[in-house]
């Protein structure tokens, strides 16, 4: 049995083919054309499943796609996808090309959720959250051995659980969200307002003709999923950097202290560039977690990091078809 296991996003689109434990046996990646036409998005996913399925059968198609989307029938609006932005019907697309399969859609990072309880860290796990901290925070949640979908299938958002009422502003339209303190770019933006220069001091400023100054104000312009630089120069011993780890790892250990409280979790498992950052992140994370979640029960949820790497979107998606009810049940 073949699976069409898709993976979409703003910078590139992944399509695998999967056999039926869910092995990756074929797979494909693609820049995700900058254009804000939908059919000329629509037509680059198309040939990049063509070339990848050649003349196999596919028995089911998963797709991971970011959000937001109407739920489970799948119109598409990524904010990261100019074309896709008013709403694309990538499900009925897809339906379309493989008639008489089922083609099961969730949110990015509900997939990358399912991909760690079905494949990676939590496995044999009961209940979960997988978390991505990357451009933005995103979550799934798996609870008694199932991914709850929530009335809309938008259960497990904890990045827009609150943090901070007086933190910065959120692209959800709030503030102080999780999302808005700990994503990569806010991070990196706020480290570059308390004088970090980015590449430094492993690497020298980014162009050594400008400024200390100059070079962090083109950082800023160009900022974008940063959080992997941050990263990197914290390991390096950049003292903004590590503080910058120290915030986002106060925010992640408020937020998870919140959620485990509410849903009796296990594990939380965090994948994306941030988590790259090891203890330095995942220490001040422990520190903010035990201090916050005191009862019996929440006090035995552990945080680890994702296990799986840049499969992970396609392995979560393919999921969605072999996992049987367990993570389909709209
Ligand atoms: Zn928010």
């Amino acid at each position: 049995m073949a699976v069409l296991a898709i993976d979409i996003g703003g910078t590139k689109c992944a399509v695998a083919l999967t056999d039926a434990s869910g092995k990756i046996v074929t797979s494909e990646v693609a820049p995700t054309p900058p254009d804000d036409d939908a059919e000329t998005q629509w037509r680059a996913l198309l040939s990049l499943i063509d070339s990848t399925v050649g003349a196999e059968q596919v028995e089911g198609v998963g797709v991971g796609c970011g959000g937001p989307m109407t739920w489970p029938d799948g119109v598409v609006a990524p904010l990261n996808m100019p074309g896709w932005r008013d709403g694309f019907p990538v499900v009925a697309r897809l339906r379309e090309r493989f008639p008489g399969v089922p083609v099961r859609i969730h949110n990015d990072a509900i997939a990358l959720a399912v991909a760690e309880h079905w494949k990676g860290a939590g496995q044999g796990v009961s209940n979960m959250i997988g978390m991505v901290v990357s451009t933005g925070v995103g979550g799934g949640l798996i609870l008694d051995g199932r991914l709850i979908n929530g009335g809309t299938g938008n259960a497990g958002h904890i990045g827009h659980i609150v943090v901070d009422p007086n933190g910065p502003p959120c692209g959800c339209g709030g503030h102080g969200c999780l999302e808005a303190v700990a994503r990569g770019p806010a991070l990196a933006a706020w480290a570059v307002d308390q004088g970090w220069v980015p590449g430094t001091p492993a690497a020298g400023p980014i162009d050594p003709e400008l400024t200390e100054r100059e070079s962090a104000a083109l950082y800023r312009e160009n900022a974008t999923a940063t959080g992997r630089q941050l990263a990197v120069d914290a390991a390096a011993g950049d003292q903004i950097a590590v503080a910058a780890m120290n915030r986002a790892g106060w925010a992640l250990g408020l937020a998870i202290a919140s959620a485990t409280h509410l849903c009796d979790v296990d594990l939380v498992t965090i994948g994306g560039g941030l988590s790259q950052a090891g203890p330095l992140l995942f220490e001040p994370l422990e520190e903010t977690l035990r201090a916050h979640a005191r009862m019996g029960f929440s006090s035995r949820v552990r945080v680890v990091p994702a296990a799986l790497g840049q499969e992970a979107g396609l392995i979560g998606a393919a999921g969605l078809i072999l996992g049987g009810d367990r993570y389909w049940s709209p």
